[in-house]
């Protein structure tokens, strides 16, 4: 609690540090974000440190858990060797914007109640990765389209700036930039110091010593045993061979007691390994991705395509009409979607098929996850996808398929809401700039 608190802090003072700088680094916005996506599902937090399209993914899995009459909350507890976060070097860029990728480590913990009924509650020591989109140069940017942060409606960055054209509101640059476009939320199996001693270390002194605490009882009890049948004045020298192995195998305890509190350590290492190692076989499919998709371009680098995929399909699970939506092609969802109130994300993604015939591109894969029913039961679940885009047609990092024009009759809207272009209804087809899903099983 206090922990979350000055996490909280954290994020108002690297709120006040912007406003007086003018300027908001890629780390300051990871620290804004986690501290306003812990409060985003408990209360009426607006995500503001994230872009229009996670948004509304969080918008919609919100509105899920309000009709089920849950309660949700997450916590992002300081923890592990890389709390404070970093950026990582592989920030790929179109000129005009930047994609930086930062990843930290924390304990997530997740609240569920019905009422004042606690039903679940998932503490894990985790990673949490972010996508993080900046601008490279503001005064190229101008006639971008945006989704205006007030109200929803798109104008050119240079209009937001100088007053939204729909509802007035002026925005700063840094009010646009950077934004967090997606997260994952991925069990961290690294171990600081401190982390390792109550996990291999304890269990394996408490087993020894209890091994020792044994044979001692033992060695009592067979002396017991020995001076009885002596007093008794009888024939000793059975019991005296009984209380000699007894002796021997008691006496060796500690021995095997130590012996068994090395085994422990060793079959916990593997166990953990084994449970890994799903994760890590998943995670070498990438390469199939890379080695099909690469030629076409840098914004088919994996995790871009992985974590915006990840964001999509959460967003067509929780919502109420997935038809309109405009990245959802297929047709019935799996029948336990309707029921899924959190969807956690496990590292992995296995791509089972990557293909590119004529303009188009096709990849089918599962998704490894952690799901959350309004039941309270959590289980894994790996989340079957199929998606398809026109490989023909480029577009940059900016999203701006988020804003489209439409063709018909030239006005400009929010196209990751909108299947039909709410002026003339013009259905849009969103295959041409970006991947469309084709079924979720
Ligand atoms: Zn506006
Ligand atoms: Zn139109």
């Amino acid at each position: 609690m206090i922990d979350m608190v000055k996490l909280l802090l954290m994020g108002d003072k690297a709120r006040r540090d912007r406003k007086n700088m003018g300027v908001i680094s890629v780390t300051d916005i990871r620290k804004i974000f986690l501290s306003e996506f812990g409060k985003t599902f408990s209360s009426d937090t607006r995500l503001t440190s994230a872009d229009n399209d996670m948004r509304f993914a969080v918008e919609m899995q919100k509105k899920r858990i309000a009709q089920k009459g849950l309660w949700l909350d997450y916590d992002f507890i300081p923890r592990g060797h890389n709390n404070a976060g970093r950026n990582y070097n592989d920030v790929f860029t179109d000129g005009k914007y930047a994609a930086h990728m930062s990843s930290g480590t924390c304990t997530f913990k997740r609240v569920l109640k019905k009422g004042d009924r606690l039903i679940s509650l998932k503490k894990l020591p985790a990673n949490i990765w972010l996508m993080i989109m900046d601008v490279k140069n503001g005064d190229r940017v101008g006639d971008d389209i945006y989704i205006c942060p007030n109200c929803g409606k798109p104008s050119p960055i240079k209009e937001l700036i100088e007053g939204c054209r729909s509802c007035g509101t002026r925005f700063k640059m840094d009010e646009l930039y950077p934004k967090v476009s997606n997260y994952n939320i991925v069990r961290d199996y690294s171990m600081d110091k401190s982390e390792i001693f109550p996990k291999y270390i304890l269990p394996a002194i408490l087993f020894g010593l209890g091994a020792i605490v044994l044979s001692i009882i033992g060695i009592l009890i067979a002396l017991a045993a020995g001076i009885g049948s002596y007093l008794k004045g009888g024939s000793t020298e059975g019991s005296q061979m009984v209380m000699g192995v007894f002796a021997t195998i008691i006496g060796g305890a500690p021995v095997y007691g130590f012996m068994g509190a090395g085994l422990f350590i060793f079959g916990r290492l593997i166990f953990d390994a084994l449970k890994a190692m799903p994760l890590l076989q998943a995670q070498r499919t990438r390469t199939l991705f890379e080695n099909v998709m690469k030629p076409y371009g840098q914004e088919y680098m994996p995790d871009f395509f992985i974590g915006r995929t990840i964001g999509k399909v959460k967003t067509v699970i929780f919502s109420d009409n997935p038809s309109e939506l405009p990245f959802y092609k297929g047709k019935d969802l799996p029948s336990d979607a309707k029921d899924m109130v959190d969807i956690v994300f496990r590292g992995a993604f296995r791509f089972d098929k990557v293909e590119v015939s004529g303009s188009k591109a096709v990849v089918e894969g599962e998704i490894y996850s952690e799901v959350l029913y309004a039941n309270g039961k959590n289980s894994n679940r790996n989340i079957g996808v199929r998606l398809v885009k026109d490989v023909t047609k480029k577009h940059g990092l900016d999203f701006s398929i988020s804003t489209y024009q439409c063709p018909s009759c030239a006005a400009s809207f929010d196209a990751y809401r909108n299947k039909f272009c709410p002026y003339c209804g013009h259905e849009y087809d969103m295959e041409n700039d970006d991947w469309v899903i084709e079924y979720i099983r």
